[in-house]
Parts: structure tokens; C-alpha cells; sequence
């Protein structure tokens, strides 16, 4: 490690490698793993137990597959049902490489698209095997009977989503996510009903067991009666989604946090890439100071939906209807001939930006601004006519329309990038497993496949992919060695763990401060996307690192927490879910400082090529960063893993 700190901020370790990654030829790896990984026999099965926090797409998939093999399974969520998770809020659709539409599609190229959109910073041998089993998830939904849209002849229709030239994302109307979960909904209650999964609604994990360095359990608090429980098994599964929340306004549903996964951090698994986040470009643009919530209007409208800016910034005001034809920028088609509107999220939400900061935003103006683009359906409705617009989007526009009060298919809509999703999460290898033994890591919780800016409909491809075909090949190979010893209700370790959190707990109850929990959270957000956003500098990173320790020191003295402990208390859990985002939103800013190159989503803006287009560095940072926490107020510690492309060309992103 080294000795001294890096920018004054964090240290060195020793590399970290995938000691599971497979080696040889691409398209046999998995296979490869999958028979090198140790087997449980089923009435072995029946003796080991794993705990499975969340019940969103990848841990709903995962407890009911884990369940159906036999093992012991508890689920946790803090919802109160399971069909609750986020995922339900997905729109637009799921990719797989099936090639129905006869466009050239192949797993290969499923691959490669994603290897690129993510700008090179994902792993090859995760990557391609994402793409191979992306199949067999269509065919595992349709077996549930999740209802994809059909064309008329019966056959599964396919659309595109951003970063492809091909039409291969499978969908339910703009309901996509809500139907894959009904799907893992059903599967999972079949388990339940069989008695091989228990599931604990309304409950938070709020830390991990570590014993003898091994993953053992969880300490979760019933939200309702506000008891603290201790819970033990054989290995845990995390699968709380994503932390785009930190930056308070996102598109993630209220309740998405990073506590799972930052407590587990706390414990000594690695967290990779925590910079990563994706801000998606179509989203109903923010409307006001006193918003809690922004809201997508799907990637998939990019299939139709033509987005534009007036050219003349006098223009921003018309209605524009009234602006001609001549009079508009197509800016996307115009800079990216080849793929258009569907250009991966990354260049879209970049390019609005400059678009609003050349002056040329529509909509209301916030701090003096326009922040807003048109995304424009008047040809697809005269192409297509408005029942066929309706029939693909019909649910979308209403949203839309109840939210703005405006009529899509009448006024252009106005979109603006959002915070959306979090690449970075959990360090993981090939088996899925974190640096501490016995804790798996799943679904959009872990660092991920999807590199440095994730493609769209893929999110739900890696949850679906690790839950019901990744996991329950590899977990086994770490079960084998147990069952493991029983755990003391004396133990030293568990006792410590439970006393932090019983101590946190009476802590945030006995602070008699004077500001709430939201108008913390609210401006540890707006540091966060000011300085860590859609554009990043070393000096803006600097100066949010410095404004959110003040800030975090200001929260433990002065934050006030109504109500009680031992009863349904939301304030309590906000408390310590901010409490987690403060120390989590300073690694992120740790991280991008540290990487003094524009990826993906991750935009410095001292390293853009001259045309504006993020500037990689492969000399210097071709690697996952791995952080390690050193204890409360200790630098961090960064162990790369290098990033070995063996099949693709590492090369400048070009969407023209
Ligand atoms: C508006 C929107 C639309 C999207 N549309 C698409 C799309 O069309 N296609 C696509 O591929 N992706 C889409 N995404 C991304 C995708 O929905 C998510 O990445 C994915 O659903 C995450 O699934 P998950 O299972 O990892 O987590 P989630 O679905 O977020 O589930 C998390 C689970 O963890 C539980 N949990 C969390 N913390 C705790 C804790 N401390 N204790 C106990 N339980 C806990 C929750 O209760 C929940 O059950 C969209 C995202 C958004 C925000």
C-alpha cells in the first residue's frame, strides 16, 4: 500500500484479480465455469440456507431459482410485497440476441455493442456471457407467461434501444419491468408456498454479519414493529439495486437507496467504479425547486420520436408548432448520421446539455436556463398514423401527459437528462461473488457488466441473467464447502455488529437537532450533481469533497429524527440511508477524481477530444477500480483490476 496519500485523498493497495475468471476460447468459458464449479447434491441442499436481500428482478429470480433447487432461502425487502421493487418502474424492454428480425443480430454482437457502449471499461468474459444467456431469459418469461408484444402474425416483436444498429429489445407495451417481475413474482411465491423460501416484507437490512471472515447473515429492522433481528445462514445474496439517489432527484423510485451495499462496503467488500452513474437524456425535465421525484419518459420513445432544438435561440420561445422546418436542429441526426437518435445515453444526455448551455433549451427556465429539448412525434403520427403511435407508446404519452398536462400527440414533449441508473456497485468476479466470502452480489447491486455507460434494455438482461442463470450455477461451488459452523448468540463478532447498530439507532433518536433528514439529503444531492454529474472537473471534485464532509459533520450534530424506534418511523430510515449516501457520495466523488479520463458516463471535462466526445485514456486506466474502506475517517484504499481485451479492439466510441 502505498505510504503516502494521492491527492491527498486516498492510497494504493495491491492489484486485485478475478480468480475465477475462465480462460480460453470466448464462446466456451461459461460453459467451462459452469462445469468447474462444485456441486451440492439435493439432499445436501436442504441443509444450507442463504438470505437473499431483495426481491426486485435480480434477487426475485435468484430466491426463487435457489429456492426450487432446494436450499433454504429467507428473502428480504422493505416494500410490502415483493412485486414492489423498483423493477416494477421499468419501461421500455429487455435485449436478448435472438435475431428475430433477421437484421444481422448475433450473440457476438450483443457482445461487442455492449463492450462498446460501456467505452471499454467492462470485462470481456462477464460481457460475452451476459450476452449468451440473454436468450434463454425470453425463453424462461414467455415459459412463465410474461405477455411480450407480439406482432400480428404471433411471433415476439422487437424493438431498438440506444447504442445499436439492430432491433432486438423484447417488451410489454411500456411495462416491460412490471410483467418480468410479476413473472419472478410468481416463481418466487411458488417457493413460498412449497416452504423453501420465507419472505420478510417491510424489512431493512441495515448491516452484514462478517464471522471468522466469512459472510453469515444480516441485522435487519422490522419497519413496523421497529424491532432489530439478527439473521444468520450459509451465504447472503445482495440484489438492492441501484444508489442514484444520492443525488436526491433520479428517476429510481423513492425508496432506492445504497445501504445494503454500503454497509456491506463498511464490512470489506470492494466497491468498483463508484463514479459510474448513467444520466439518462429523456426525462420529464425538473419543474421546480421543491421536487422530490423526476420522471423517465422511456429510451424506446427514441425509436420514433425525432429530437430537436430551435437554431436560433430566439426561436426557444415559440410554441413549436410554429417553427419550420428549416428552423429546427435535429442535432443527433445531424452529428450521428449512422445511429441517430439512438445513440447510446451517455452522447444524448451530453448533448442536450450543450444544446440548453449554447442557449437553445426550451421550457421553463431554473437558475436561468432553459433545460429542455423537444422529442417530437408529428412524423411518426403522420407516417404511422395515431392508433399505431398509440398502440407502441400509448401508456408513455399518458404519463407524460398527466405529469405536464400537455398532449404529446398534439405539442412536441420536453425532455432533459436525469440521474438514472449506477453502474458501479459491489465489486464481484466471474462467480458473482464479493471479497468477502460468502456474500454474492447481483442485479444492477454489484459493479456490473455493463462498464462505464449501460446500454439500454440491458439492465434487466443482467438482473434476470444473474438470478436465474448466473447464481444458481456459482453459488453452489461455495456452498459445497458447507454447512458452515453455527453462530453463537455470543459470539464476540456478532455481538459488536449488533451493538453499532443498536448505538446508531439510539443516536439518531436522541439527536435533539433542528433540520430534517430530506433537507440534508436534498443538498448532499445538489452537490452531487453540480459537481459530480453530468460534467466533472478536478476542481469542482475537489470543492464537493470539501463541502460534503462539512456537511456530513453538520448531519451527525444537528439532524432531527421524529417519531420513535420502535415503531413504523420513516424518518428514522431516511436518517440512516442519508447517513450511508454521505459517505458513499464522497467515494463516488473520490473515484472520479482519481480518473483523469472521460468513459462513458463519466465526463471530465479535461479529457474531450476536440469534436466533444469523451476522451479515454487506455495507457492509464484501463482497469475497474476496486475501493477498499479503511475505517471511519481513513483514506480509502484503490486495487485495480486490469482489463485485458483479448477479442475486441480497444478504440475511440464513434456513433457517426
Ligand atoms: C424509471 C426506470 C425505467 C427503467 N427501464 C428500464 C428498461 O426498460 N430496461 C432495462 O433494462 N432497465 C430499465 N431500468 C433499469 C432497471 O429497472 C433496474 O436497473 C433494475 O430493475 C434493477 O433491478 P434489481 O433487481 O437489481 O433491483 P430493484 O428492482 O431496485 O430491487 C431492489 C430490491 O432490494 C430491496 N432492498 C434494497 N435495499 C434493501 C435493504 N437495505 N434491505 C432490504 N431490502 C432492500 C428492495 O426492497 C427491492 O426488493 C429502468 C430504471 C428506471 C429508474
Amino acid at each position: 500500500m502505498t505510504e503516502t496519500l494521492i491527492k491527498g485523498l486516498y492510497r494504493e493497495g495491491e492489484a486485485i484479480v478475478d480468480a475465477k475468471a475462465p480462460q480460453g476460447p470466448l464462446e466456451k468459458r461459461w460453459e467451462q465455469r459452469k462445469f468447474d464449479a462444485r456441486l451440492v447434491n439435493p439432499a445436501n441442499r436442504r441443509k444450507l440456507s442463504v438470505i437473499v436481500v431483495g426481491t426486485g428482478l435480480a434477487g426475485g429470480a435468484g430466491a426463487a431459482s435457489l429456492g426450487e433447487m432446494g436450499y433454504n432461502v429467507k428473502a428480504f425487502f422493505y416494500q410490502d410485497s415483493a412485486r414492489r421493487a423498483h423493477s416494477i418502474a421499468a419501461q421500455g424492454g429487455i435485449n436478448a440476441a435472438k435475431n428475430y428480425k433477421n437484421d444481422n443480430d448475433s450473440t457476438y454482437r450483443l457482445f461487442y455493442d455492449t463492450i462498446k457502449g460501456g467505452d471499454f471499461r467492462a470485462r470481456e468474459s462477464n460481457v460475452y456471457r451476459l450476452a449468451e444467456v440473454s436468450a434463454n431469459i425470453i425463453d424462461q418469461c414467455v415459459a412463465q407467461g410474461v405477455p411480450f408484444a407480439r406482432e400480428y402474425g404471433g411471433l415476439l416483436d422487437n424493438r431498438s434501444f440506444g447504442g445499436v444498429q439492430v432491433s432486438r429489445t423484447f417488451y410489454a407495451r411500456g411495462q416491460t419491468g412490471q410483467q418480468l417481475l410479476i413473472g419472478a413474482y410468481q416463481a418466487l411465491m411458488r417457493q413460498a408456498k412449497a416452504g423453501t423460501v420465507e419472505l420478510f416484507s417491510r424489512h431493512e437490512m441495515v448491516d452484514l454479519i462478517v464471522i471468522d471472515g466469512r459472510a453469515r447473515g444480516i441485522i435487519a429492522r422490522d419497519m413496523v414493529t421497529g424491532e432489530v433481528e439478527t439473521h444468520i445462514a450459509d451465504a447472503v445474496v445482495i440484489a438492492s439495486g441501484g444508489y442514484g439517489n444520492v443525488f436526491f432527484l433520479s428517476t429510481n423510485a423513492m425508496g432506492c437507496n445504497g445501504s445494503a451495499v454500503w454497509r456491506a462496503h463498511r464490512r470489506g467488500a470492494f466497491f468498483g467504479n463508484p463514479c459510474y452513474t448513467q444520466i439518462h437524456p429523456t426525462c420529464i425535465p425538473q419543474h421546480g425547486s421543491s421536487q422530490s421525484k423526476l420522471t423517465l419518459m422511456s429510451e424506446s420513445l427514441r425509436n420514433d420520436g425525432r429530437i430537436w432544438v430551435p437554431k436560433k435561440a430566439e426561436d426557444t420561445k415559440k410554441d413549436p408548432r410554429d417553427i419550420p422546418e428549416e428552423d429546427r436542429d435535429y442535432y443527433l441526426e445531424r452529428i450521428y448520421p449512422s445511429f441517430g437518435n439512438l445513440v447510446p445515453r451517455d452522447i444524448a444526455s451530453r448533448q442536450a446539455k450543450n444544446m440548453c448551455d449554447e442557449g437553445r433549451g426550451v421550457g421553463p427556465e431554473i437558475d436561468g436556463v432553459a433545460r429542455g429539448v423537444y422529442l417530437d412525434f408529428a412524423e411518426p403520427i403522420q407516417r404511422m398514423g395515431k392508433a399505431q403511435v398509440s398502440a407502441k407508446y400509448g401508456n408513455l404519452f399518458d404519463m407524460y401527459e398527466r405529469i405536464t398536462g400537455e398532449n404529446p400527440y398534439e405539442v412536441p414533449m420536453r425532455i432533459y437528462p436525469a440521474v438514472h441508473y449506477t453502474m458501479g456497485g459491489l465489486w464481484v468476479d466471474y462467480d458473482l461473488q464479493s471479497t468477502i466470502p460468502g456474500l454474492f452480489v447481483a442485479g444492477e447491486a454489484n459493479f456490473s457488466d455493463h462498464g462505464a455507460n449501460r446500454l439500454g434494455a440491458s439492465a434487466l438482461m443482467q438482473g434476470l441473467a444473474d438470478g436465474y442463470f448466473v447464481l444458481p450455477n456459482t453459488i453452489n461451488d461455495y456452498l459445497a464447502d458447507g454447512p458452515f459452523p453455527a453462530v453463537d448468540a455470543e459470539n464476540t463478532e456478532l455481538k459488536a455488529i449488533q451493538k453499532e447498530n443498536t448505538d446508531r439507532i439510539a443516536h439518531f433518536m436522541s439527536n435533539d437537532g433542528n433540520r430534517s433528514v430530506d433537507s440534508f439529503h436534498k443538498e448532499l444531492g445538489q452537490i452531487m450533481w453540480e459537481y459530480c454529474g453530468m460534467e466533472r472537473t478536478e476542481e469542482g471534485l475537489k470543492k464537493a469533497i470539501g463541502m460534503i464532509r462539512a456537511l456530513r459533520e453538520d448531519f451527525w450534530k444537528n439532524v432531527r429524527v421524529t417519531g420513535k424506534a420502535d415503531e413504523l418511523n420513516q424518518a428514522l430510515e431516511k436518517a440512516g440511508r442519508v447517513a450511508d449516501f454521505f459517505e458513499l457520495g464522497e467515494l463516488m466523488c473520490i473515484d472520479a477524481l482519481h480518473r483523469e479520463e472521460s468513459c462513458g458516463g463519466h465526463f471530465r471535462a479535461e479529457s474531450q477530444t476536440e469534436e466533444g466526445e469523451a476522451l479515454r485514456h487506455d495507457d492509464k486506466f484501463a482497469y475497474v477500480a476496486a475501493w477498499e474502506f479503511a475505517g471511519d475517517g481513513e483514506a480509502p484504499v484503490l486495487h485495480k483490476e486490469d482489463l485485458n481485451y483479448e477479442f475486441v479492439h480497444m478504440k475511440q466510441r464513434s456513433y457517426k
